[in-house]
């Protein structure tokens, strides 16, 4: 049992809040893909699984173990491993993960695997690059892994995809309808040679907010369930799920002069009230934040953190807050807390929010 106070509440009613906007965006036929890769961005992949497994059609991790996890909490839902290496092929079969397959040694390697155990239409997603090249075959590789498909009953292509390189920036507008175009050609290719069609998905969450004409049959949501849209407007829209908590340890009074905390970053000019928060760096909140930079809400009340961010712990100027050592502290509750955070950080929320660490307890409210 994890017992460090420092607590993520993870908000299962904004999860659904969010899941119905970006349905209420779609034709409801179109299925929805939600993104729990990376501990479901920080929080707790198993327990959102657990909550959205009967609001959705289909679950995507990055890494194999990451899709093993959700089978040993008894999801039951298709699982697509967004990124998984050869060696990880039998496991995907134990655990009934469905892999995407990007390049011909994986496709192949999966291919033999399949034909010597003999799988019977097992599920495999292909991915195609059109322009993040990331992952992904190429439009040229198309003659020859139909073929290699057509000679096999082995496995089935559950999808083919794509994954948009700017999807959230309206200045590569052209850029983004261009990988559109060319993945509803090659989606057309195998329609016409293979002999049944795969379901088609090329859209993430800022993909749906600008370009929901290309939802195909499903779409990918990662972000846009924690809470985070293409723009202020979306963000405002949705509910924030992420809610960071902790508590005072200590409180100092510090006199002028006298400093705080490692390299004696801080100087008091005058007295001052300091509380020690047992959250740092190694929680997940960047040293960036430090010397005024970050703050953090204690009864209501913004409480800078003072000198530099400890790997455990930080300290926050509280000379005008009113509070004791026990009382609540909120790291960040709200987008815009964690957007300050990012600001601040020079990075974006994903990052904030898959920071935090394992040390971290998490916990689903519903
Ligand atoms: C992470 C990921 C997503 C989700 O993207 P968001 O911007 O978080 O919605 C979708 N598709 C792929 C291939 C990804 O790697």
């Amino acid at each position: 049992m994890n017992n460090h106070v420092t607590v993520l509440e993870i908000d299962g009613n904004a999860l659904k809040h969010n899941l119905n906007y970006f349905k209420q965006k779609l034709q409801p036929k179109t299925k929805i893909l939600a993104v729990v890769k990376a501990f479901g961005y920080g929080s707790d992949g198993v327990q959102i699984a657990q909550f959205l497994k009967d609001k959705v059609d289909y679950f995507a991790v990055a890494y194999t173990n990451e899709g093993i996890s959700l089978r040993e909490a008894g999801i039951k839902t298709p699982i697509l491993v967004l990124h998984p290496q050869i060696p990880n092929l039998p496991s995907i079969i134990e655990y009934r993960l469905e892999p995407n397959l990007y390049n011909f040694k994986i496709f192949n390697a999966f291919l033999k695997l399949a034909d010597k155990i003999l799988l019977m239409n097992y599920s495999v997603h292909i991915k195609f690059n059109t322009g993040l090249n990331r992952l992904g075959f190429w439009h040229t590789d198309i003659p020859k892994i139909i073929s290699s498909l057509k000679e096999t009953n082995h496995i089935k292509v559950a999808s083919l995809f794509s994954h948009l390189a700017a999807s959230e920036d309206l200045e590569e507008q052209d850029f983004t309808v261009n990988q559109i175009n060319n993945f509803a050609y090659i989606a057309q290719q195998f329609y016409k040679h293979l002999g049944y069609e795969p379901m088609l998905h090329i859209l993430n969450t800022s993909g749906v907010v600008n370009y929901s004409k290309a939802q195909f049959d499903m779409v990918r949501v990662g972000i846009g369930l924690y809470g985070f849209g293409n723009d202020e407007k979306e963000t405002s829209q949705l509910k924030n799920t992420h809610n960071l908590k902790s508590i005072i340890s200590q409180i100092h009074l510090i006199q002028p002069g006298e400093t705080v905390g490692y390299n004696r970053a801080f100087v008091a000019k005058r007295p001052t009230k300091s509380a020690t928060i047992p959250i740092g760096h190694a929680d997940g909140l960047s040293r960036k934040l430090g010397n005024r930079k970050g703050y953090v809400l204690i009864n209501n009340q913004k409480a800078e953190i003072i000198g530099n961010v400890c790997m455990d712990m930080i300290m926050v100027d509280v000379t005008k807050i009113n509070c004791r050592e026990g009382d609540e502290v909120i790291i960040f509750n709200t987008q815009e807390m964690i957007l300050h955070n990012a600001d601040v950080s020079e990075t974006i929320s994903y990052e904030i929010l898959t920071s935090i660490s394992q040390r971290v307890s998490k916990i689903l409210k519903k």
